[in-house]
């Protein structure tokens, strides 16, 4: 499972891999699995008639440096892959997600002069009193154990942003340390995701294009189910209207997903769906496990 990729265009944020990390990770896999076009995998996975050691390789998010970075790797090897794609950003909008990592990335010195903004900027807020209260159930050993790679302060930064403030209170945190920043949103946002016209170009390549929400929320399953349908439905139709093919394949955004989810994807006869940890054995088509690019590389540095 790969997301962010950097070159000389693209800012190196966190967890994010060059050309030469992609092929060292691709080699790294082919000396003990086979890692089959995404066409291949996904007829065998739908049979039933995967062998243990053959793999795929998943982009999530639609992100314009998996474009630009990574797909040129992938065809020096010739090989094809799965890309999930949430439809707002390819039909002309923006996601907060994507804009406030970019600018956490490229606007600090570093992630935790970051962290010191934010929680410099909760401090002052109406959230603080409640982040006080919720951070009193934090655990940084267990929360998020199943990311090894997270350290402490990341694992406190997304308890309070996903537990503590909620999308839209952390939502305002951010939008106030933009502001402070006098950052043009429309500029700043122009490189992080491709377009309709490159999510076409790779279907007519033989890569999959599989449905990853609407809107990317960061706790789908928290969502009330006619709110869940919206998502996936919207993301459905929008790219069987510029594929003109059917979506079978889905990924869980955040590895977010409960029953209902699963209903809807069933609903919408979605065949095959992602996790995105290797967690769990994987129970359902529609719950196959992942493994993070971050620990391969940590494999291979070992
Ligand atoms: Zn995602």
């Amino acid at each position: 499972m790969f997301h962010h990729f950097y070159d000389d265009k693209h800012i190196k944020g966190q967890g994010a891999i060059s050309q030469n990390e992609l092929a060292q990770i691709i080699e790294y896999y082919q000396r003990h699995h086979q890692i089959l076009p995404a066409l291949e995998w996904l007829e065998k996975a739908i049979q039933n008639n995967l062998h243990e050691n053959e793999v795929c390789l998943t982009f999530d998010d639609a992100l314009l440096c998996q474009y630009e970075v990574a797909l040129p790797v992938l065809e020096a090897f010739d090989l094809s892959a799965f890309w999930f794609v949430y439809s707002s950003v390819i039909t002309g909008g923006t996601e907060k997600l994507e804009i406030y990592r970019k600018f956490r990335t490229s606007c600090f010195e570093g992630i935790d002069a970051f962290y010191e903004d934010f929680f410099g900027t909760v401090n002052t807020s109406p959230y603080a009193s409640q982040v006080v209260t919720a951070l009193n159930e934090f655990s940084p050993a267990t929360y998020l154990s199943q990311f090894p790679f997270y350290t402490e302060a990341d694992r406190r930064f997304r308890f309070v942003r996903d537990h503590a403030l909620g999308v839209d209170a952390y939502n305002h945190i951010l939008d106030q340390m933009i502001d402070a920043q006098n950052i043009d949103l429309n500029d700043f946002s122009s490189d992080l995701w491709m377009n309709d016209r490159q999510v076409i170009a790779l279907h007519e390549k033989n890569h999959v294009i599989g449905l990853h929400s609407h809107t990317h929320p960061t706790a789908l399953a928290a969502l009330p189910a006619k709110d869940q349908w919206t998502e996936y439905k919207t993301n459905y139709d929008t790219l069987n209207e510029i594929l003109n093919a059917t979506p079978e394949t889905v990924s869980h955004p955040c590895n977010s997903y409960n029953h209902e989810t699963i209903q809807i994807l069933q609903d919408l006869k979605i065949k095959i769906g992602f996790r995105s940890n290797m967690a769990e054995p994987h129970s359902s088509l529609l719950e196959f496990p992942r493994e993070d690019h971050a620990n391969i590389m940590g494999k291979i540095a070992a």
